[in-house]
């Protein structure tokens, strides 16, 4: 089944106007609209048939010309430190996965946007799988609803909405699927959906240069960049995005990003024990964000296993925070979460899918290679 060409409208990746459109097209009343989009974005119907105060004639009408995606949950891991992991099946039988990791004051998933990703990046396990696929709208946009129904269900919330926070850093580089990715963060943020704030969204990018600045001009959630190099030989090797996007005209593409006041480019660093994190990495990287409203985000490197990294050596990671935080760079070491379980940064690769390389390890490799 090849979802991403079937002409059949699908109402869940469908932008608001076009799903007004769609219902005008039927003789319906806007109110009408809104009522169907209300259910799809706001109470992440899994059907039409929950959508119980709209006409049972109207509800008949769409069943026979669009579709309605909605994940089913395959697997859910626990972790001990409150992170939950999820795999969601597409319908063409695809796996793709979602973290919820909650803190105090927010509760956040983390959503993927492609299946696999063609970045390549050397030291994460998502890099491994090649690119199956982009995700639709539909698909980006009902891990939350999914997820948000979910944790109703686990008592972890109230109201339609319990998540807070969004990061787009699941499985995928989500610039390489802009156009899916702009109108499920049109949906996820309007007032009639779910209504998150664009303060509270983030979308991650490995260095697509030409598509930040299209994100920068088109929307104003924020923007988190996959560093994890201070010279292009370092990242050449283990980002291979950065032959395309070097160093330097990545970090021109930060330092023009239109960006409202007092908002900051959160840079990740995951740290490759004896690759870059070295003392004169710190101070290399501080040299680099000079001039950049920046925060960096240390995260200790998880061991995946057949991918040849090492953690950081004991106190690397202080000592890194440190000499950043004494150059005057904002730095925090993330806290790594639901290790036990993959769901750290780094880890996700569909699990026990056709997918995943720990599968994989043991049949030859069919997929698409990672490409860079
Ligand atoms: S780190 Fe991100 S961009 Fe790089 S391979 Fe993994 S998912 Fe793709």
């Amino acid at each position: 089944m090849d979802v991403l060409h079937d002409d059949t409208p699908d109402l869940r990746s469908l932008p608001q106007e076009r799903l007004a459109a769609l219902i005008a097209g039927l003789g319906e009343k806007p109110f009408r609209a809104r009522q169907v989009y209300r259910w799809l974005h706001l109470r992440g119907a899994a059907s039409l048939d929950e959508m119980t105060d709209v006409p049972r004639a109207l509800r008949e009408r769409l069943a026979e010309g669009t579709r309605l995606t909605t994940l089913e949950r395959a697997t859910e891991q626990r972790s001990a430190d409150g992170t939950i992991k999820w795999t969601w099946r597409t319908r063409d039988g695809k796996l793709v996965e979602s973290v919820y990791m909650p803190e105090t004051d927010r509760k956040t998933l983390c959503v993927s946007t492609q299946v696999g990703c063609a970045v390549g990046c050397t030291f994460c396990m998502t890099g491994t799988m090649g690119l199956a696929r982009n995700l639709t709208p539909g698909e980006i946009v009902d891990q939350v609803h999914r997820a948000n129904r979910r944790l109703i269900e686990l008592g972890e919330g109230e109201g339609p909405r319990p998540l807070t926070n969004l990061v787009f850093m699941g499985m995928g580089e989500p610039l390489a699927n802009y156009r899916s990715l702009k109108i499920a963060l049109d949906l996820l943020l309007s007032e009639d959906g779910p209504n998150f704030s664009h303060r509270h969204v983030t979308v991650s990018t490995s260095g697509l240069v030409p598509v930040m600045r299209r994100l920068g001009e088109e929307t104003q959630v924020k923007l988190a960049v996959s560093l994890n190099a201070t010279t292009d030989a370092q990242r050449d090797a283990i980002m291979p995005i950065n032959r395309r996007y070097p160093l330097a005209e990545l970090l021109r593409a930060c330092r023009e990003f239109p960006m409202k006041q007092g908002r900051r480019i959160t840079f990740e660093y995951v740290m490759l024990g004896g690759v870059n994190d070295a003392p004169e990495d710190a101070e290399r990287l501080a040299r680099l964000l000079r001039g950049i409203p920046a925060k960096v985000n240390l995260i200790p490197y998880n061991e995946n296993p057949g991918l040849g990294f090492a953690a950081p050596a004991p106190g690397a990671v202080d000592r890194f925070r440190d000499l950043l935080v004494a150059r005057n760079v904002t730095a925090v070491v993330r806290r790594n979460r639901g290790t036990d379980i993959a769901a750290a940064c780094g880890q996700l690769a569909a699990e026990g899918g056709p997918g995943d390389p720990r599968r994989r390890a043991a049949a030859p490799l069919t997929g698409t290679p990672a490409a860079g």
